[in-house]
């Protein structure tokens, strides 16, 4: 993860010191604090047919494999509607937001660092799928052929999906 070196604010070097109980930098010039807090990410879930889409990631971190639609949230944006976005953006379909499926700590080594993953279950209402320039493909799965570290995950709302009508 990079870290900052000099105040965002003024631009005199940071200085490490306790406040609030934590090791952080901060500024002696100005009141800027470096406080580390988690990114919030939304991530969709999205099923049709009982088969879920998933995107080959164009971008790190994780490049090249298969995973759920996602994204950072944006300010002013609540998780739903970042969630639907990022969706719309890396596979051309439109959903809806069926539930929340939880919340989930992510420790993202190669560039993020920690991150905190809203997932929500959403039913896909499009047929053709338009990767967006953040994803090298998109396609449906079926339950079957999820990737292990998928269905690791989300092993409670698969199952639930395999056993329900509306799906
Ligand atoms: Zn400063």
């Amino acid at each position: 993860m990079k870290e900052y070196n000099y105040c965002p604010i003024c631009a005199t070097s940071l200085q490490m010191g306790m406040i609030e109980g934590r090791k952080r930098k901060y500024c002696p010039e100005c009141d800027f604090v470096d406080y580390k807090n988690p990114l919030p990410v939304a991530l969709a879930v999205a099923v049709k047919d009982k088969r879920f889409l998933l995107i080959k990631r164009g971008l790190p971190p994780r490049k090249g494999m298969w995973g759920a639609a996602s994204g950072f949230i944006e300010i002013g944006e609540t998780p739903e509607e970042a969630c639907l976005r990022e969706l719309k953006e890396e596979t051309g379909v439109s959903g809806e937001i069926v539930k929340l499926v939880g919340v989930i700590r992510i420790d993202d080594k190669e560039i993020y660092g920690d991150m905190l993953i809203v997932a929500y279950l959403v039913k896909v209402k499009d047929e053709k799928l338009a990767p967006g320039s953040e994803a090298e493909d998109a396609r449906f799965f079926d339950i079957a052929e999820l990737p292990g570290y998928y269905s690791f995950f989300l092993k409670d709302i698969i199952e639930e999906i395999q056993n329900q009508e509306v799906f």
